[in-house]
């Protein structure tokens, strides 16, 4: 299999498939009194000192969450109405918040856009802002290097899977000073505004993999631009008629769409040769509408419906890019209409 859609989410690491079996015993309520429980307290709380420095915060700015969605939605529980830019998460845009028009204020903003890889200056975004200012940061970490003191914003999402650790485990930051509500009530868990008793195992896997994944950005970065010059050079040689969308894209993404061709049909003859990509992006893949962010950044109607996402990691090769390259060089000469 060649894996393509990091951006999608991301195998575990070898150093969090460890840590997930070392912790896998460690089934003690974090908040029990009980030694073998304070065991698991202690793992909590050394993951959240971890993620704490891996973004240059202190720990008790750092709320564990299911993932980036429930972060994003907590974040803008905070405000009445949410005002973003067209292009962010659907956890963001198809909140009620972002669709009312009155009342307190939340500013949001991604920091890199899942489907293009676009980055955005978030700090020159809400430089003139008074009100709450939240960044999601899913797509970000592991390519850019993220420092919230150096951002300035108030809240922060994002989301374990997307760079190597399980699914279902991800961070709020907030910002020390600011009065959190809850979004989900219950006991005293995470300074007593996020019920629900803690997820050890995804809690202390969030905490090695951020820890990995920023000490490799610059080595992933370099190393993915290699594999996105490659891309984009092979696609060239075959004399393919696309467009990269995005202008300054991290580069572990590349959003090519391929003129007058179907992306549903390129993405499943890619799967018939054990190639994983995505049509646009995996939140929108299978519905027929073109998606928002490709509408919103004016690709053209040539264009739109031919769009593949690839997203590399450090695990891909440049054998693979180049193997990937020609098969869609052959199906776009079988499919083009
Ligand atoms: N924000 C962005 C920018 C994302 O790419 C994603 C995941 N595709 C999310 C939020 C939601 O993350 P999760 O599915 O882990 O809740």
């Amino acid at each position: 299999m060649i894996y393509l859609d990091n951006a999608a989410t991301t195998p575990l690491s070898r150093n969090v498939k460890k840590c997930i079996v070392e912790t896998i015993e460690q089934y003690g309520n974090p908040s029990s009194l009980y030694d073998f429980s304070r065991n698991a307290n202690r793992i909590v709380q050394e993951s959240r000192e971890k993620v704490a420095k891996a973004i240059d915060c202190l720990p008790e700015e750092i709320y564990f969450t299911s993932g980036a969605s429930e972060s994003n939605t907590w974040a803008l529980a905070q405000a009445d109405r949410c005002i973003c830019s067209p292009v962010e998460h659907h956890s963001i845009l198809n909140n009620p918040k972002t669709h009312i028009q009155s009342g307190t204020i939340l500013l949001s903003n991604m920091l890199v856009n899942n489907e293009t890889g676009e980055i955005y200056d978030v700090k020159q975004i809400f430089s003139k802002s008074k009100n709450l200012t939240h960044a999601d940061a899913t797509q970000a970490i592991g390519n850019i290097q993220v420092n919230v003191k150096e951002l300035g914003v108030d809240m922060m999402s994002f989301s374990g899977h997307k760079f190597h650790a399980p699914k279902g485990i991800g961070c709020l930051y907030v910002r020390h000073g600011i009065v959190l509500n809850p979004l989900i009530y219950g006991g005293k868990q995470e300074r007593g505004v996020r019920g629900g008793t803690e997820n050890t195992i995804g809690v202390a896997a969030i905490g090695v993999a951020i820890e990995e994944s920023v000490a490799n950005t610059e080595k992933k970065n370099k190393y993915c631009m290699i594999l996105k010059r490659t891309m984009l050079e092979e696609f060239n040689k075959s004399n393919l008629d696309y467009i990269v969308n995005g202008k300054n894209t991290i580069s572990s993404t590349v959003s090519v769409s391929f003129k007058g061709v179907e992306s549903e049909a390129i993405s499943l003859w890619l799967n018939s040769y054990g190639i994983c990509v995505s049509s646009g992006s995996a939140c929108n893949s299978g519905s027929a509408e073109p998606s928002h962010v490709l509408k919103a950044i004016g690709c053209p109607a040539e264009y739109i419906n031919g769009t593949i996402r690839f997203s590399f990691s450090l695990e891909n090769t440049v054998d693979e890019v180049k193997f990937t390259c020609e098969k869609i060089s052959e199906i776009i000469g079988k499919i083009k209409m």
